[in-house]
C-alpha cells in the first residue's frame, strides 16, 4: 500500500519508513527538520551520527534497491500539507511529526505554546486535508501513554464504559497528563475523533509508551541507515540515558523515589505496531485506540536493570525530581489489541542492553555530560522577561 510517513527524519519515523518499505510498502517521507533544529538550540546532538535525509535515502537505495519518497515541509503550513496529500495520493498516513519532548514543552511560556500550536495546528491541517483530498485515507497518529496520567483505575484502551445514575455510556477515556506536550496530545486525540464522528474519517491513535533501543534489522543493514540515539534529559528516553550514564560512569539518575511506573515498548516493536496498523485499518468513522506498549516498569526497575547488566555494576542516584507527578501509584494498563492483530512483543532483555552498551561505547565521545542533567523544572518557569 502507499504509506506517507510524517517526521519521517526523526528517531521513528526513520526506522519505521524503512521498516514498511522493506515490507514492500510505496513508502513517502515528510519532514521539516526541526528536531535537528532542537539539537542547535539546546547545543547537543544524536550520540549516533545521523545522515541528512536525502543521503539516508539514497543509502537506502544502494543497499535494498528500493526507492523512498520524499516532502520536505512543515504541517503547520496548510498549501504544503495539502499538496502533498494530492501528489503522492496515499491509503495511510502515518503521523509521528511533533514536537515530542515533555520538557522542552515545559522550559516556559514560548516552548509551550510552540509545542501546542505546532502539534495541534498540524494535525489540525492535516484532518482538513484528508478531509478534503480523499476521505477514505487512513490516519494513523501517535499519541502518548502520558496522556492518560497515572489514574486509580485501570486505564482501558481510549474508551471507557460509565455508568451513571442507571445509565451507561461510552466515552473518551478521561485524561489527565503531565506535561504542556503530553495535553497537546490529548487536544489532538478530540480533534481526531470529531472528525471521525462528523466526517468519517478513519483514525488509529497509538498510545505509545517510552521507546527504547536505536536499532532494527533494517538500520544496521548500513552506518548511513542509523537513526537518533538521544541521551540528554530535554530528548533523551530514559533507558537510553541510563544506558549512556552506565558506559560514561556516572551514577544514573533517578528522578525521587523512582516508583514512577510507565509503559514501555522496544523500537523494534514500535515499527511493527504501525505496520499492523497500517494493514488493518479502522472503519470509515471510526476512532480506533490501542496502546502500543508492551510491559510496565518504574524507573527505579529500568535503572536496576541497567546497572545489573552493566560489567562491574554502577551507581544509582536519586535527584529531588524536576516534575511533578506521583512517585508511587497504581498502573494497570489494558494493551491487547495489538497483540491480537499479531505483535510478538520483545520484552526487555539483557540482550538489548547489552547491544545498546556497545552502541553508546562506540560513540561515547561525543557525549557532553553536562547535558545529561535536568535544568527543566516543572514548578518554576523562566519568568516572561527571561524570554527571548
Ligand atoms: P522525533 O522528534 O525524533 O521525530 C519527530 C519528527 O517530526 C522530527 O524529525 C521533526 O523534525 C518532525 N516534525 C516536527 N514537527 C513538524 C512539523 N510541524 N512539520 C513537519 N515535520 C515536523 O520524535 P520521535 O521520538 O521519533 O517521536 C515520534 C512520535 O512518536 C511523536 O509524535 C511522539 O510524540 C511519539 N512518541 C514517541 C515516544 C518516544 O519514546 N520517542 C513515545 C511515545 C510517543
Amino acid at each position: 500500500m502507499r504509506v506517507l510517513v510524517l517526521g519521517g527524519d526523526g528517531y521513528l519515523g526513520w526506522p519505521t519508513a524503512l521498516h514498511l518499505s522493506r515490507r514492500g510498502h510505496d513508502v513517502a517521507v515528510a519532514d521539516n527538520f526541526v528536531r535537528r533544529q532542537y539539537d542547535y538550540e539546546l547545543g547537543v546532538e544524536s550520540l549516533v551520527p545521523i545522515e541528512s535525509l536525502q543521503t539516508r535515502i539514497a543509502a537506502w537505495k544502494d543497499v535494498t534497491g528500493e526507492s523512498i519518497g520524499i516532502y520536505v515541509g512543515d504541517l503547520t503550513d496548510a498549501d504544503f500539507t495539502y499538496e502533498m496529500l494530492r501528489d503522492f495520493r496515499p491509503e495511510a498516513v502515518v503521523h509521528f511529526a511533533e514536537q515530542r519532548a515533555a520538557p522542552y514543552s515545559m522550559i516556559d511560556r514560548k516552548h509551550a505554546v510552540y509545542t501546542q500550536v505546532n502539534n495541534v495546528v498540524g494535525t489540525l491541517n492535516l484532518l482538513y486535508a484528508i478531509s478534503e483530498v480523499d476521505r477514505d485515507i487512513h490516519l494513523v497518529k501517535l499519541g502518548t501513554m502520558g496522556e492518560y496520567g497515572t489514574p486509580e483505575i485501570d486505564i482501558e484502551e481510549g474508551w471507557l464504559e460509565v455508568e451513571h445514575k442507571g445509565r451507561t455510556d461510552r466515552v473518551l477515556y478521561p485524561k489527565r497528563p503531565g506535561s504542556f506536550y503530553h495535553l497537546s496530545k490529548v487536544h489532538d486525540s478530540h480533534n481526531i475523533e470529531f472528525t471521525c464522528r462528523i466526517w468519517g474519517l478513519r483514525a488509529t491513535d497509538l498510545n505509545q509508551g517510552v521507546v527504547y533501543g536505536q536499532q532494527t534489522p533494517e538500520t544496521v543493514l548500513d552506518d548511513r541507515l542509523a537513526t537518533r540515539f538521544d541521551y540528554d534529559a530535554v530528548f533523551g528516553t530514559v533507558l537510553n540515558r541510563f544506558v549512556i550514564q552506565a558506559v560514561l560512569g556516572h551514577p544514573l539518575t533517578v528522578y525521587g523515589t523512582g516508583g514512577q511506573r510507565r509503559g514501555i515498548i522496544d523500537i523494534r516493536d514500535t515499527v511493527r505496531c504501525i505496520e499492523l496498523a497500517c494493514e488493518n485499518p479502522a472503519e470509515r468513522g471510526e476512532f480506533r485506540v490501542f496502546n502500543q506498549m508492551t510491559e510496565a516498569m518504574s524507573v527505579q526497575e529500568l535503572a536496576d536493570t541497567v546497572a545489573r547488566c552493566f560489567p562491574g555494576g554502577v551507581e544509582i542516584d536519586h535527584l529531588d525530581n524536576p516534575r511533578v507527578e506521583k512517585e508511587e501509584h497504581y498502573y494497570n494498563v489494558v494493551h491487547t489489541r495489538l497483540l491480537d492483530l499479531g505483535l510478538t512483543p520483545h520484552l526487555l532483555s539483557d540482550t538489548l542492553i547489552t547491544s545498546l552498551f556497545d552502541v553508546a561505547k562506540r560513540y561515547a565521545d561525543r557525549v557532553r555530560p553536562e547535558a545529561l542533567l535536568p535544568k527543566v523544572n516543572w514548578r518554576d518557569h523562566a519568568s516572561p522577561v527571561q524570554e527571548t
